[in-house]
């Protein structure tokens, strides 16, 4: 047996609750940190607070943005579980100071989408407000260890076992090859379990609201260890954000055009309702963007009145890039926001590979179906941390004499040339965001898939001779999803919710 009953891999909002829940069981935990810049902490608007009066109308708001594609178990854990464990992770245990009226009650905010006030907040920075509180008791638990690395691959009993792995025995997760940033090598971390929760894959497009380190990680690893994926064409696009070149794009919020920001093409001239829906907005946006061969187009925030007291947030941002919204127009352009799909899990978290187990953005629980209800997610990682850590708990008490002995790591030594790692990424990004984003056609989608079929020969090169570097870990990682990405919209011939075919456009060239 080795030190640690489970490894949990990444350390946003899923991670976190994952390894002090399982803490909580008395399980020892190896919790494997990424980037500190997670989808989690970036989280702005809140999180969805279910209360028994509320489960009819929340179903019935989840069903209705997800296209009734929904898994109706996950909609049910996630809405029932939800009512108990927001009071319990982050009122009772965390203890994190949700904004409150002037009686000192919680104060509900109404979103999008949403048909009645249910969302807890921190002003604009939510998320940074939850992670900050949890950290503190991650760190303070003496049963979670915590190391900095990136994961490489999983480790599976019937390939990495020294002792000739068994063939004939199931196949089950038995840890993860990480790469240790400090000492920029591979090592093999054992263990019965492993949870993933590496977040989502919009740092693959073009434009992101999420951070780079998001390139679906978890889900290639998964892949390649033989669990099942599912619904990864689904992708969500936020339809503004904030075009900087070389910096990561900020969300300008929705309600900028509900206050009666215009949107204007490189001519001045307006191409869309700009109160039309989401997906509507983005994708015009971005045809726009192609039709006229520029990299933005303009949101206009010139008629806004009291613009500083509605959105002080976002005031500061413009100013600090050098922007007057009174003056300026705004450089804006839609950017992936959220992955709906990923590691296909049961309804407690349990992948199809045994011993490994999912929850958050990497995992796919059908909870959102083929689009997002605002603000849901981070109440399916919490849920789904908590679910997966008690399913990992009972998986353990089962074994008996678990036992295995990774091989070692044999490390490249080829130098890769960063020039060509540099080049990968820029097409691997502008590919998916052309041909593989907001709008899909047969023509777009083949093109991608004979890029991507290059691009995959030319990365498996490196990586089995380079020497491995945290760029060349991602752009296997990509290529992978990326790949994922294309077969599973090219299977799907039904456009719906974010997965959108131009139908007209289809046998054009
Ligand atoms: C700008 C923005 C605003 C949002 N606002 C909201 C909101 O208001 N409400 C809401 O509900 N949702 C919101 N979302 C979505 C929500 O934040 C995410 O869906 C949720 O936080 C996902 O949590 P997670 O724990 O699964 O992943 P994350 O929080 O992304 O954490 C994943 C972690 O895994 C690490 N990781 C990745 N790959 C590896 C690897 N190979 N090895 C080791 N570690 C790895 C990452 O570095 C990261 O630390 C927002 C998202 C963005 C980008």
């Amino acid at each position: 047996m080795s030190g640690w009953d489970l490894i949990v891999v990444g350390s946003g909002l899923a991670g976190s609750i994952g390894a002090l829940r399982a803490a909580e069981q008395g399980r020892r935990v190896l919790l494997i940190e990424g980037d500190k810049d997670c989808a989690s902490a970036w989280a702005q608007g809140g999180i969805v607070y279910p209360r028994e009066s509320d489960f009819a109308d929340l179903t019935r708001d989840i069903f209705d943005a997800g296209c009734g594609i929904n898994n109706p178990e996950a909609v049910r854990n996630v809405v029932h579980d939800g009512a108990k464990l927001v009071p319990y992770w982050l009122l009772e245990r965390a203890g994190v100071s949700f904004d409150r009226d002037s009686e000192g009650n919680l104060d509900w905010a109404l979103e999008a989408a949403h048909s009645r006030p249910r969302i807890l907040h921190v002003k604009d920075h939510s998320g940074r407000a939850i992670m900050d509180r949890l950290r503190l008791l991650v760190e303070a638990h003496p049963l979670i260890e915590r190391r900095a690395g990136v994961l490489v691959d999983l480790l599976v009993s019937d390939r990495h076992d020294v002792r000739a792995p068994s063939v004939y025995k199931t196949s089950c997760c038995a840890g993860a090859y990480v790469f240790l940033r400090g000492e920029q090598r591979v090592e093999a971390f054992v263990a019965p379990a492993v949870l993933l929760a590496t977040g989502g894959f919009s740092g693959l497009f073009e434009h992101s609201t999420g951070a780079r380190s998001l390139r679906g990680d978890g889900i290639a690893a998964a892949h390649r260890a033989g669990a099942r994926t599912l619904h990864l064409e689904y992708v969500q696009f936020h339809p503004t954000s904030l075009y900087v070149p070389h910096e990561r794009r900020y969300l300008l919020t929705e309600a900028l055009r509900g206050e009666g920001a215009k949107l204007l093409n490189m001519k001045g001239e307006r191409f869309v309702d700009e109160l039309a829906a989401r997906d509507v907005v983005a994708r015009a946006i971005h045809e726009s963007m192609l039709h006229d061969g520029t990299e933005h187009v303009w949101l206009d925030c010139r008629g806004i009145k009291n613009f500083a007291d509605h959105f002080p947030g976002i005031l500061k941002l413009l100013r600090d890039k050098g922007l007057d919204p009174s003056k300026d127009l705004l450089p804006a352009v839609p950017s992936a926001h959220y992955t709906l799909g990923g590691v296909w899990t049961d309804s407690v978290g349990r992948t199809s590979l045994e011993g490994l187990f999912a929850a958050g953005e990497v995992a796919c629980t059908g909870l959102h179906g083929a689009n997002r209800l605002a603000s849901t997610s981070l109440l399916e990682a919490l849920v789904y941390g908590h679910r997966s850590a008690d399913a990992a708990h009972e998986y353990l008490g089962s074994l008996e004499n678990w036992d295995f002995q990774a091989q070692p790591w044999v490390p490249g030594d080829d130098e890769v040339d960063p020039a060509l790692l540099s080049q990968d990424w820029q097409l691997l990004r502008r590919t998916l965001w052309n041909y593989v984003g907001l709008t899909r056609n047969e023509a777009r989608l083949k093109r991608a898939e004979r890029m991507l079929s290059d691009l995959r020969r030319d990365v498996e090169t490196f990586y089995k001779r380079g020497k491995l570097s945290e760029p060349l870990i991602g752009l296997r990682h990509a290529v992978q999803v990326a790949t994922l990405i294309l077969y599973a919209a090219l299977r799907n011939p039904n456009s719906l919710g974010t997965h959108h075919l131009d139908v007209e456009a289809q046998g054009r060239l």
